[in-house]
């Protein structure tokens, strides 16, 4: 997954609840537009969260979406739709709608995964009274993505909306269905699909996707299209030679030991294929989506050098056989996060929770505080929910600045029971993702100074995660099992001297350039300070410390192997201090060079800790690349 889009699949999942299968053949019936663009989910939540620009003009009210013009010629909105690895030759879009005083159109059009524009499609929208309209477009090659946009003209103007929806249309049957074979000793089975099985949302959404992505990655060699069921109870003691059991009906299977299973750490998975049925289980959901990747590369043969590139390229294929074998994996971190990085070994983007769902504007921030205590909404009349600075003025917005962030009075209970709600709406609306981000905003010497903030400890860490542990102490009780992500940076980067975080919030220590200004030697004289700061952290708090990582400074953009070797050493000492988890700042894949290659070779490391020869890899990688 490479998009935020599939948040989608919580929604998609209740509706497969009702099914039996879904396979190629009965693509059409499910729903991609999520309730979360045209439907409120919680008090306080707007779907115009889910949609670019935030336009005042855009309003929503029961179901139904109205766009205005006023006094402007022309104005548009768009939302996002995931198309990621699914398999169809067109998809068809329909809604109600109605235009007011002006002239209306709709434009759908598709990128890749890497943000490539490919191709797009335009319609005259009627005019006047309600009208239901519906077109089938065709999708081009690799998208990833369906933006779909309503333009609209003439002043005064008014479009209004609803029961809009995107479905795929099933693909023809290709194939004669026995080009899939599983080993089973001597011979093979015939490959009868690919199996799933119920469980609750949040885990359902991994295995599901995990189906997905298998069944693309064949239909693509092959032509052959699985079809994915969704088994009602566990497949054990009814398996049948020819099955592919993915997620929590291979953990359920009997296929794979319980001891392998239960000694796999956080995110591991294993493998069993014997007797012609392959058995593939993740420990915590999105194991299963790394072990998916892990058997593709041995399905081929082959190494996921970008997200999208194999090496050597796989090709097509008369014939594909998943061959008797076992193993299982656990990475040493078991958070591994960049942009969009999964074929890679990366974590899946859904575990963390996308902050739209909060006001946020991006789904991916690590600055959630504009959306956890909104200053538009809050500012004029609650003043004193945002920080003091130090010459006693609360947070106010500068007219001619472009940057604003919000800070917390976090000694404010207001502001704690605001926090505290909207966090456990979000937990519930976006059950797949494990942590979220309960942070303050931007920039430094920017946390509040009032009387009774600087009174809640003796430095700004002491009162930021008190507050914080507040919050997550109150949000345990519903959410046990959700984590909070943190920052230890600029104001914070300094260990608390009183307090520690509780056992769900995780701290995100920024080896920031202030203190850590030696991006091409790890453990230089430069970052000395930095490393004490660290260091304190890990002395503290060791159980509960994550990192948050600049892996290429701004000034060495240019050098075709960016930090890696001062990368691959604080990787090294992360792991050799306990650290589990690993954010990387900015970090995409590019789509091919050597970015991609530090990618890859970067998550192994996390992955495997085999730390040994990959120092004289890189080097042959890099004079390869060179
Ligand atoms: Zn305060």
């Amino acid at each position: 997954m490479r998009g935020k889009m599939s948040v989608l699949g919580f929604w998609v999942s209740l509706f497969w609840l009702s099914t039996a299968a879904f396979c190629g053949e009965s693509n059409d019936g499910k729903e991609l537009i999520g309730k979360q663009f045209f439907n409120q989910l919680y008090p306080g939540e707007d779907p115009k969260f889910f949609w670019s620009p935030r336009l005042e003009k855009l309003s929503f009210s029961d179901g139904t979406m109205q766009l205005s013009t006023g006094d402007k010629e022309k104005i548009s909105a768009e939302f996002k739709v995931s198309l990621e690895n699914e398999i169809a030759p067109a998809l068809n879009f329909s809604c109600d709608c109605k235009t007011e005083s002006g002239k209306a159109k709709l434009l759908i059009y598709f990128n890749s995964s890497l943000g490539k524009w490919l191709s797009e499609n335009s319609f005259d929208l009627p005019q006047d009274n309600w009208k239901k309209v519906s077109f089938r477009i065709p999708l081009p090659p690799n998208v990833s993505t369906a933006k779909i946009a309503f333009f609209l003209n003439g002043k005064n103007a008014r479009l209004s909306v609803k029961n809009a929806s995107v479905k795929l249309i099933a693909m023809e049957k290709t194939g004669t269905g026995d080009k899939i074979k599983i080993q089973s000793g001597n011979s093979t089975e015939k490959c009868s699909g690919i199996y799933i099985m119920k469980s609750d949302s949040a885990n359902m959404v991994y295995d599901e996707k995990a189906a997905k992505i298998l069944r693309k990655y064949i239909y693509d060699s092959t032509g052959e299209i699985l079809p994915v069921t969704v088994l009602d109870e566990s497949p054990a003691g009814k398996l049948k030679p020819g099955m592919i059991l993915l997620g929590k009906a291979a953990a359920e299977s009997g296929k794979i030991s319980e001891s392998i299973i239960k000694n796999l750490k956080n995110e591991g998975y294993a493998l069993n294929t014997s007797g012609g049925i392959v058995a593939l289980a993740g420990k915590n959901p999105s194991g299963v989506i790394s072990g998916t990747y892990a058997l593709i590369e041995k399905m081929f043969n082959a190494v996921f050098i970008t997200e999208n590139e194999m090496e050597p390229n796989p090709g097509k294929s008369e014939q594909l056989t998943f061959k008797e074998m076992s193993f299982s994996a656990s990475p040493v971190f078991e958070l591994r996060l960049i942009h969009d990085g999964e074929a890679l070994g990366y974590t899946d983007s859904d575990y963390i929770g996308d902050a739209r769902y909060i006001g946020s504007k991006s789904a991916t921030t690590c600055h959630t505080a504009e959306g956890l205590l909104s200053f538009e909404k809050y500012g004029k009349e609650h003043p004193e929910y945002f920080a003091m600075d130090k010459n006693g003025r609360r947070l106010y917005r500068d007219p001619d600045s472009t940057r604003f962030n919000v800070h917390f009075c976090m000694s404010n209970p207001d502001v704690k029971k605001i926090i505290s709600e909207r966090v456990m709406e979000w937990m519930k609306v976006n059950p797949e993702a494990k942590y979220f981000y309960l942070t303050f905003g931007d920039g430094g010497g920017k946390y509040c100074h009032c009387k009774e903030c600087v009174a809640m400890g003796k430095t700004p860490t002491d009162r930021y995660i008190k507050f914080v542990n507040e919050i997550a102490a109150k949000t345990a009780v519903k959410y046990p099992d959700k984590l909070f992500l943190t920052l230890a940076y600029v104001d914070t980067e300094e260990a608390p001297l009183e307090v520690k975080p509780l056992p769900n919030v995780k701290m995100l220590y920024c080896p920031y350039p202030m203190n850590w200004s030696n991006h091409l030697e790890a453990f230089s004289e430069e970052n000395k300070e930095g490393m004490r700061t660290l260091d304190g952290w890990l002395k503290k708090c060791p159980g509960n410390m994550y990192i948050f990582d600049y892996p290429s400074c701004c000034g060495e953009a240019l050098n075709i192997w960016p930090a890696f070797y001062a990368n691959y050493d604080k990787i090294k000492f992360y792991a050799e201090h306990g650290i589990k988890g690993l954010i990387f700042c900015g970090l995409r894949p590019k789509g091919g060079g050597s970015l991609d290659l530090i990618l890859s070779m970067q998550c192994r490391v996390m992955f495997s800790a085999k730390c040994s020869g990959t120092r004289s890899l890189m080097r042959k990688r890099k004079s390869t690349v060179s």
